[in-house]
């Protein structure tokens, strides 16, 4: 299948977990693929292996909580590629705490890298969709978006957050034939889950994955909200967790 044939994707924190599994995809069906990462060395790794199985890609080195960051990693990717075609705001971290033992500078940080990132990166990439006549916008939440869990107060504030301004994005751009979603992951096999368990004494290797999802899992549904199937749908959210919550 190359339901990506001739599309540009932009792939933030793509170096690892849930977003080098999009990266790898999409450009498994036909797209380029600009691999955002603050990690020069994730990114480049993922660009690799895209390459290597023929795809094209671009590693760019940034963090998504700078704006100007925000402005030159979307101008390398155009000047790249040419065009964006989808953009997939993915990059984000998970510190633990209550409001009560949650640092300033760590509340502040979560909530630049989780949420006010899709502000930052996307100020640059929706233009470049308005001048193309239109673009997909995937966001990913969490459970937090949607439930409060114990101990992880910025990130669910900043989760809740992402799954709003995908609303409002969606209701923004609409106009502009740019849909904009968002994808909840329950809990995901990914280097930011072993280091929770790491940070929690938990040995990675001891712990049951069984009921969880693998990165690929959740980077269907990115791919799904990104294709023509989906082309009636903007401004919704999907969880992936499954059935967690049952
Ligand atoms: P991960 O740690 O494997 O990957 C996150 C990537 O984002 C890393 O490569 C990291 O370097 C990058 N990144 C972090 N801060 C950045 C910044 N400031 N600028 C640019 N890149 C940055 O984690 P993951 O599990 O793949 O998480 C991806 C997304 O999925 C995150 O938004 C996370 O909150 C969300 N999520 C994960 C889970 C889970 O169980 N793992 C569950 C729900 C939601």
């Amino acid at each position: 299948m190359s339901r990506f044939q001739g599309k540009v994707a932009l792939i933030t924190g793509g170096g690892s977990g849930i977003g080098r599994a999009a990266c790898l995809m999409f450009a498994q069906e036909g797209a380029k693929v600009a691999v955002v990462d603050l990690v020069l060395e994730g990114a480049q790794e993922t660009a690799r292996i895209i390459a290597e199985k023929g795809g094209e890609a671009l590693a760019i080195q940034a963090d998504v909580a700078s704006a100007a960051d925000a402005e030159r990693l979307a101008r390398e990717a155009v000047d790249r590629f040419g065009r964006i075609d989808i953009l997939f705001n993915n990059a984000g971290i998970a510190p633990r705490g209550t409001i009560l033992d949650t640092p300033e500078e760590v509340w502040d940080r979560v909530l630049a890298v989780d949420l006010k990132s899709i502000y930052l990166v996307s100020r640059h990439v929706v233009p470049v969709m308005q001048k193309q006549g239109g673009g997909a916008i995937v966001n990913t939440g969490s459970m937090c978006s949607v439930q409060g869990f114990p101990n992880i107060a910025a990130y669910t504030a900043a989760k809740a957050g992402v799954l709003m301004l995908t609303k409002q994005m969606a209701a923004d751009f609409k106009k502009d034939n740019i849909r904009v979603n968002c994808v909840c992951p329950g809990t995901v096999v990914t280097p930011m889950t072993f280091q929770v368990w790491r940070n929690q004494g938990k040995d990675p290797a001891t712990q049951d994955t069984s009921r969880m999802q693998t990165p690929e899992e959740i980077a269907e549904a990115v791919l799904f909200f990104a294709s023509h199937a989906a082309r009636q749908i903007s401004g919704e959210t999907l969880v992936v967790n499954g059935a967690l919550t049952f």
